[in-house]
């Protein structure tokens, strides 16, 4: 598969394939993808509120002026894939039941709008980095409306796409969208590319199982929630990054040592030129949160977003 500039907007990635690529893939920063057979077509994951969601559905139209969304895809329960399910609301928006729950509790909506909300040092500021990078005006946050559990299949005119729940890994739920005539798959935040990822939930082992198990698929494209468009190669060395963190977590754990010294001392020369490297620490940290859970040492991921720039990371 010819490579895809990673270049903000809607790509062709196979016949009727595409992925709308939002650089720099760092906090709500993220892709979405669409389906198409004919004038129909499902969309997967919408953006970070209604400007950019907006921006999305005008790249449909100017690619596809005849095409119908019939369906909206939620891969995850993430704000920044859902929080543009607006624009689309009058037709199906498909997510699993887990990842719905996700969406209903959601709390970011208060913690970036309730300038009082109290919250961990440091995690105001970067509540505001995302505040202020994003035109959230008019956004009404909208659930997913037709939910399932597991795995489902949709038609899209005479395509195929099918609905894998891969999770609890990234979140509590993770769907990636296989789409078995043209070798593609969208994984949602199974997979970053060029960034690191963030484990919110774990465990690593079922995420690491995720990778593999979208690997045996034998897939000739792969459409990270966050980054580039890779190639098996690309999700290969993904999967041996989760493991680098997982293995490097348990032997500093078992040391006694702390996040902060486990994360200076990580490596992993394959992915040393990735972004967000800050988040190292969350990873390392969840994966001791999952090793241990009464251990009230070890930070929680808000407390750790504290220590996160996301002025700077949004302005990079
Ligand atoms: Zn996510």
């Amino acid at each position: 598969m010819r490579s895809i500039p990673y270049i903000h907007g809607l790509h062709q990635i196979g016949a009727g394939d595409y992925v709308y690529l939002h650089p720099s893939g760092t906090w709500c920063r993220s892709n979405s993808g669409l389906v198409v057979d004919g004038d129909e077509a499902v969309l997967i994951d919408t953006q970070f509120g209604l400007a950019e969601a907006e921006r999305l559905q005008q790249a449909i139209h100017a690619t596809r002026p005849d095409t119908q969304i019939r369906a909206v895809v939620n891969t995850h329960g993430d704000i920044d894939h859902w929080w543009g399910n607006q624009l689309w609301a009058d037709v199906p928006i498909i997510a699993t039941a887990a990842a719905a729950e996700q969406m209903r509790q959601d709390r970011w909506w208060q913690l970036i709008n309730d300038l009082k909300a109290p919250v961990p040092a440091g995690v105001r500021e970067f509540l505001n980095g995302i505040g202020e990078a994003f035109d959230l005006n008019g956004l009404e946050p909208t659930l997913a409306n037709e939910l399932f559990v597991g795995e489902r299949e949709l038609q899209v005119g005479h395509r195929t796409v099918q609905l894998i729940d891969a999770g609890p890994a990234h979140t509590a739920s993770d769907v990636f969208a296989h789409v078995p005539d043209a070798r593609i798959i969208y994984a949602g935040d199974l997979v970053f590319s060029d960034t690191h990822p963030v484990i919110h939930t774990g465990p690593v082992d079922r995420w690491i199982a995720a990778c593999s198990q979208m690997l045996s698929l034998d897939p000739a494209a792969i459409v990270p929630g966050h980054g580039p468009v890779i190639d098996s190669a690309g999700l290969l060395r993904f999967r041996s990054y989760l493991e680098h963190i997982r293995d490097h977590a348990i032997a500093c754990q078992r040391k006694g040592i702390s996040v902060w010294q486990a994360a200076a001392t990580f490596e992993c020369s394959e992915t040393a030129h990735w972004s967000d490297a800050d988040r190292v620490v969350i990873n390392l940290a969840a994966v001791y949160r999952e090793n241990e859970p009464t251990d009230a040492s070890v930070p929680t991921e808000l407390h750790l977003l504290g220590h996160v720039d996301a002025t700077a990371a949004l302005q990079g």
